[in-house]
């Protein structure tokens, strides 16, 4: 098993843990753009967003269920932002989905001032 985010569900290499259930799991980002900077992630490998089939996708759903919760719990009351990189245009870096939870601060940057 090569995929580093594997490993990290593994606990083969060290997170700092936000959240985890029998599905997802969630840290923080080794290199935080913003105040609070969380990566959810399944827990089975899936490369990216491109590789989200019928048969995978329902963990999106719980993916994005953790997120809610987690937003609530951290009272993210002003708002956050969910961002998944597929592939090498948009700088995907490692190759198991991910999504960046962001917040904290307003963002700087929105898909209406295009890429
Ligand atoms: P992406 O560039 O969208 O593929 O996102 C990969 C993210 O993983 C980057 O924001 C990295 O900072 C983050 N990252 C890489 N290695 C680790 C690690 N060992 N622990 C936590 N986050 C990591
Ligand atoms: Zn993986």
């Amino acid at each position: 098993m090569e995929c580093l985010f594997c490993k990290i569900v593994a606990g083969e290499i060290p997170s700092t843990k936000v959240y985890e259930d029998e599905f997802v799991y969630a840290f923080k980002d080794i290199n935080p753009i913003a105040p609070v900077h969380v990566l959810f992630i399944p827990k089975q490998h899936i490369s990216g967003a491109s590789a989200v089939t019928a048969e995978n996708a329902e963990i999106v759903g719980k993916i994005f269920t953790a997120i809610a919760q987690y937003a609530a719990q951290e009272k993210l009351d002003s708002g956050f932002r969910v961002i998944t990189n597929c592939g090498e245009d948009a700088g995907q870096t490692v190759p198991h989905l991910h999504f960046h939870l962001l917040a904290g601060q307003p963002m700087g940057w929105s898909p209406k001032s295009g890429v």
